[in-house]
């Protein structure tokens, strides 16, 4: 685990230099959960961190790690919209310029969000790949900083302080259950709950279409899937075929992944509503609806999950708690 490219000496470095920018985010216990389960199920409440992600974390170190003349000629990134958002508010509290770069998928109350926070925002493509592209055009010929969404060793420690506070908040927690896409959060959580409680199983979730670590990971090499629209919309994108840090820490670090289905990740975010009176988007929501399916098998305890985000178009939040069917049109197709 010590030689893998981010360790829990990285991420306490990390929690020390993001610490009074960020949120420390509240750790309830669901008394619903913890009763269908069977053991304690405590939630980590990261959907009200500021900028409505976690994402902030790893945004918040990256900046912060960049030197002074770096800062200054700006920052890009392409993001399906939370790391924009993050990246955005980050740069501008360390007085620096974000540029986002995001595909025509993302939804358009993410896109308002990230102009208000002060950021440029380019719009290209259909895929986060194609986002990809302009960042790295606008590196190459406009000299801006490139901060990844997830597939960067600063970004990887800054989500791994979540996983401090998950364990200094639950010490004997047995299995921690998180949303992965690209495993920038993944794998730093994991870093940081193994490096502290070596017992400690930790569980990513993800949706069944387009689960491009999962497929990596079976693949034993990061391979590309297609991009599906999805309620669980912040979960999309590919790990990149050179990927450099989070497809090595997913595989030493994952005891599972476990995919979940349009209609699964709806019956999460009722869930989160209804009983915990929380508003989550679907990304945020996978965590819940993996322990409602009941698909983990024997669930050692205590428990925590990841309540990742909160980012979601509230139309499309109300139409998932009446349980309208046009949008489970996934599950049909
Ligand atoms: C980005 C994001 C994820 C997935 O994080 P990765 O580091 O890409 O695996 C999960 N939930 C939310 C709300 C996100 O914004």
């Amino acid at each position: 685990m010590t030689n893998l490219p981010v360790i829990l000496a990285d991420i306490e470095q990390a929690a020390r230099r993001i610490e009074g920018r960020i949120r420390r985010t509240p750790f309830a216990l669901s008394a619903s959960l913890s009763e269908l389960c069977g053991v304690p199920v405590g939630l980590k409440l990261e959907h009200h961190q500021t900028t409505g992600s976690f994402k902030l974390r790893g945004a918040t170190n990256a900046v912060l790690s960049l030197s002074p003349e770096e800062r200054a000629r700006g920052v890009a990134a392409a993001s399906t919209g939370n790391h924009g958002r993050a990246l955005a508010h980050a740069a501008k509290a360390e007085g620096s310029v974000a540029t986002i770069c995001m595909s025509r998928l993302v939804p358009d109350n993410k896109v308002a969000e990230i102009r208000r926070l002060g950021a440029n925002v380019r719009i290209v493509g259909g895929s986060q790949d194609e986002a990809q592209l302009e960042v790295d055009r606008l590196v190459a010929e406009d000299g801006l900083v490139m901060v990844p969404p997830f597939d960067d060793t600063a970004v990887v420690a800054g989500q791994g302080t979540l996983g401090l506070e998950i364990v200094e908040a639950m010490p004997d927690v047995a299995t921690v259950l998180v949303p992965l896409s690209g495993g920038g959060l993944a794998a730093g959580v994991a870093a940081a709950v193994k490096g502290r409680s070596p017992g400690t199983r930790v569980i990513g979730l993800t949706m069944e279409r387009g689960a491009a670590m999962k497929a990596s990971l079976d693949a034993g090499r990061p391979v590309q899937v297609e991009e599906v629209a999805s309620l669980a919309d912040s979960l999309g994108g590919g790990i990149g075929l050179d990927n450099a840090v989070t497809f090595e820490m997913c595989r030493a670090l994952l005891d599972d992944v476990i995919l979940l289905s349009e209609t699964e990740i709806a019956a999460g975010m009722r869930h989160a509503y209804g009983e915990e009176r929380e508003v989550i988007e679907g990304a945020g929501a996978v965590g819940i609806a993996a322990l409602l399916t009941g698909r983990l098998g024997r669930l050692e305890g205590p428990v925590a999950v990841i309540l990742s985000g909160r980012n979601v178009d509230m139309g499309q939040h109300l139409r998932v708690l009446n349980g309208e069917a046009g949008l489970l049109r996934e599950d049909a197709a």
